[in-house]
């Protein structure tokens, strides 16, 4: 027993098969000749039908739709907001010492540098209920560009999945405290709580987060480089740098980042970088730490979804080139043990419900806009010790 409508539907259909799994109904259709303009009956069944569809050939012989069968949890939409609240207020930390108008405050502790910054970022809380906020409030030219970086990257990848059906969860943000961060926070992410059916799904549902997220961080750095400063003498570094509480941290290149030091300061030796220059360049660069092919990252529901099996060797290829990286820079190890992480243990990529149906041959641009996206915006040497 299918949707209710769905006997009007099926008469415009040669053949069907119905799945049922994780709270979804999955109708795969083969539609008969005189049905694929669409007719007007179907076009008018499928106006009733409750979930979405779409057309997998341009010659519309295949369609799918979808639609919940259990019935859809709530979502916790105050744990939501609390931790996005707790985000922004993190990020106007990091964005005020970013700024040299505000530091967080160094604690002693006898845990060492560690158990200080925690120390600290505890106390952090405490000091912005007590009136502190008002001192963070010039962090906003980092804060706010910052999360709607990873805002837009989230809702990308959330509306794509809805539109598919896909039962997912609003983003969660991870907030970390100024002491420990200088960004004031670890991202953030979705749970797609339903199974991807095909990999035109996967692609566009893995796609739409990092080319989103790309076009608000191609308007913030250009903000933000046309607000830095080029230095030409006396530079201690050769490229870009922040200070952040009375540190220097330098940053590597990624090609779009060179491009717009040469665009923006053809003459300088180093860019000291505007808080807002930094908030584009820590969004480009968390841009390519999601599009790396491997396991689950968003890179690898990309490669999975273009090349299907294929995506293993690539997959293999990326995770020996970031250890290879990790020799100039260790964080690499870390993205590397992380990604392993999220894809529970695993650099390949797990298969969809019906892996044999390609991507339409006219949405594959999608993936190489991706691949040009990783080519633009991927850092090597992310910090130069
Ligand atoms: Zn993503």
């Amino acid at each position: 027993m299918t949707a209710p409508g769905f006997d009007d539907l099926s008469q415009a259909f040669e053949a069907w098969r119905v799945v049922r799994l994780g709270g979804r109904e999955y109708v795969d259709a083969v539609v008969a000749p005189g049905h694929r303009g669409p007719s007007p009956q179907l076009k008018h069944a499928l106006k009733r039908w409750p979930g979405a569809h779409y057309w997998t050939d341009r010659d519309r012989t295949g369609l799918v739709l979808v639609r919940p069968v259990a019935g859809e949890r709530g979502e916790r939409w105050w744990l939501h907001l609390l931790l996005a609240f707790v985000t922004v207020i993190c990020a106007l930390g990091a964005g005020a010492t970013l700024a040299g108008v505000w530091a967080p405050t160094a604690e002693l502790s006898r845990y060492g540098a560690l158990g200080g910054a925690l120390l600290s970022g505890f106390h952090f809380f405490g000091d912005v209920m007590r009136g502190g906020w008002r001192d963070i409030l010039p962090g906003a030219s980092f804060a706010f560009p910052l999360l709607a970086i990873l805002l837009v990257h989230e809702l990308g990848h959330y509306f794509t999945a809805r539109r598919y059906g896909i039962d997912t969860s609003p983003p969660f943000f991870l907030p970390v405290p100024p002491s420990l961060s200088p960004i004031g926070s670890l991202g953030a992410f979705i749970r797609m709580r339903s199974p991807v059916l095909d990999r035109r799904q996967l692609l566009d549902v893995g796609a739409a987060g990092p080319l989103a997220g790309f076009v608000v961080t191609l308007v913030v750095l250009w903000l933000g480089y046309s607000h830095s400063e080029g230095l030409t003498l006396g530079a201690e570094t050769a490229g870009e740098y922040v200070t952040y509480a009375g540190r220097h941290i330098y940053l590597g290149d990624s090609l779009l980042t060179m491009a717009l030091r040469r665009h923006f300061f053809p003459d300088a030796v180093a860019v000291y970088l505007s808080p807002m220059a930094f908030a584009g360049w820590v969004g480009a660069f968390v841009t390519a730490l999601n599009l790396v092919p491997l396991s689950q990252l968003d890179g690898g529901h990309v490669l999975y979804a273009m090349f299907g099996k294929r995506q293993t060797t690539i997959g293999a290829a990326a995770l020996i080139a970031l250890l290879l990286l990790g020799q100039s820079s260790p964080s690499w190890w870390v993205w590397a043990i992380l990604a392993l992480l999220i894809g529970g243990g695993r650099w390949t990529h797990p298969s969809v419900l019906t892996p044999e149906r390609p991507v339409p041959p006219g949405r594959r641009w999608i993936g190489w806009a991706c691949i040009l996206v990783f080519a633009l915006t991927f850092v090597p040497v992310p910090f130069v010790l």
